[in-house]
């Protein structure tokens, strides 16, 4: 860039989970580190990311929907570097280059460095001072963020399970040093954070790369531990990783929320074991019995896959009923779809779409019923909220949104007191199984 040329403009686009969302944060800095600024408009960009999801088919085939609006755009508009990153992105770049046609750059989601060298090879790296008043600029704006931040704590997985794709395009699992994640969360703080999310693909496996003995649970104390901080929370949480040590600490540490998402993806043991998940029905139901023993004010969220290959109605009943039994306040139900790559795409996608379909709305029928009486077991009392943001999106009432400890979803109506990043006592009104209606308590 020359003095008197204007900052290139970008736009980051994301689908899929938390993760992606810190990962595109980082290449959003790394873009404003070189004197870039984030384009008002899609269309008004010079440089446009993708940051994909490989998880589900559906992600993908948005990731390709949108791939090929951008690929048209950029025919109106050549100078329009397209990168695409995330989970689609595989080490081969020759095959995701075919599967995924017409962007300029690929790049894995942890490698920013290859992001980088493609960039430099169109763009040089600029170094005039007026870059640096545009990163001063931006610097600034990170003053301004919001209550709610995410921190990835670790990257990658070294689980395997048959149907997932995670291993094989974020690598081993490697966790960021302690000291360097407690001052991210300091620094945080200071700008006005209330609330920290530690991230990692299997967050409490933290620290086994080390060697060393060091655990999540020393790094939950430390974090806990800053002043200004009022609320801890980390995800996503393997079964099988829930020592008794972290359990026990996430009990007794004030700022850690009382919520664990621990996904159990299916209540039929053959099924799990054809998963490859590490543990059985009565080892995940022995665990929750455990968790709740230490913390009985525990909510627990989880993820199912239905559908997977030879799963038979039977097993799927055994799903419905670890449901039942578990009553978690959160259910995310996906219906498989085999991901290239991985053991399970090896294997029959032997339960019709429509059995898929079906099994996905009864197991969401009988989580909507279970989460309908979790709340009204609430409505007439009080909560604390987090308030994080507002509603937008309906302009006729404007609406505080918060969250309780549990992870529950409550809407308040907008005063005109500012009260973002205030935790504030609401009375539980109204209630559907998805969020609460409060108002000042
Ligand atoms: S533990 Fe989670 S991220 Fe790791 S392979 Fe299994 S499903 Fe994928």
């Amino acid at each position: 860039m020359t003095e008197t040329e204007a900052p290139k403009r970008y736009w980051i686009w994301t689908v899929g989970c938390q993760m992606n969302k810190v990962d595109s944060d980082r290449v959003a800095d790394t873009l404003r580190a070189r004197g870039y600024l984030p384009a008002v408009r899609e269309e008004d960009a010079d440089i446009i990311i993708l940051n994909s999801c490989a998880v589900r088919e559906s992600a993908e085939r948005r990731v390709s929907g949108k791939l090929g609006n951008l690929v048209a755009l950029r025919e109106e508009k050549p100078e329009l570097l397209l990168g695409l990153t995330g989970c689609s992105v595989s080490p081969d770049f020759e095959a995701t280059r075919k599967r995924f046609k017409g962007a300029d750059m690929y790049f894995q989601p942890t490698r920013i460095d290859q992001f980088l060298d493609q960039l430099n090879e169109r763009w040089p790296s600029p170094t005039d001072a007026g870059v640096m008043a545009c990163w001063e600029e931006q610097a600034d704006a990170t003053e301004s963020k919001g209550p709610v931040a995410y921190v990835p704590i670790s990257n990658g997985c070294d689980k395997f399970c048959t149907y997932c794709i995670v291993p094989y395009r974020r690598g081993r699992e490697r966790s960021r040093p302690m000291m360097e994640i407690v001052d991210e969360c300091g620094s945080l703080v200071k700008a006005g954070v209330k609330e920290v999310t530690l991230l990692g693909q299997r967050v409490n496996a933290y620290g086994r790369d080390f060697k060393n003995g060091t655990d999540l649970a020393d790094l939950l104390v430390l974090v806990n531990n800053i002043p200004g901080l009022d609320r801890l929370r980390f995800l996503t949480s393997y079964p099988r990783d829930m020592s008794d040590k972290l359990i026990e600490t996430i009990a007794g540490l004030d700022k850690v929320c009382e919520h664990i998402h621990l996904p159990v993806q299916a209540g039929n043991n053959v099924v799990l074991e054809n998963m490859r998940r590490g543990y059985t029905r009565e080892d995940y139901l022995e665990l929750v019995a455990r968790i709740r023993a230490a913390a009985p004010a525990i909510a627990l969220s989880t993820d199912i896959i239905v559908g997977f290959p030879g799963e038979t109605e039977e097993q799927f009943r055994d799903t419905l009923s670890l449901i039942e039994d578990v009553r978690f306040s959160t259910v995310y139900v996906a219906a498989y779809s085999p991901r290239a790559g991985t053991l399970s795409s090896r294997w029959p996608d032997d339960v019709p779409k429509e059995e898929k379909k079906e099994r996905v709305q009864r197991l969401n029928a009988v989580q909507e019923r279970i989460s309908l009486s979790q709340h009204q077991e609430l409505r007439g009392g009080e909560v604390d909220i987090l308030v994080e943001s507002t509603e937008s999106e309906r302009s006729d009432l404007p609406q505080w949104q918060g969250r309780t400890r549990q992870n529950r979803r409550v809407f308040l109506p907008r005063g005109d007191e500012d009260l973002m990043g205030r935790t504030v006592r609401v009375r539980v009104e109204k209630v559907s199984p998805w969020a609460m209606q409060a108002v000042p308590a």
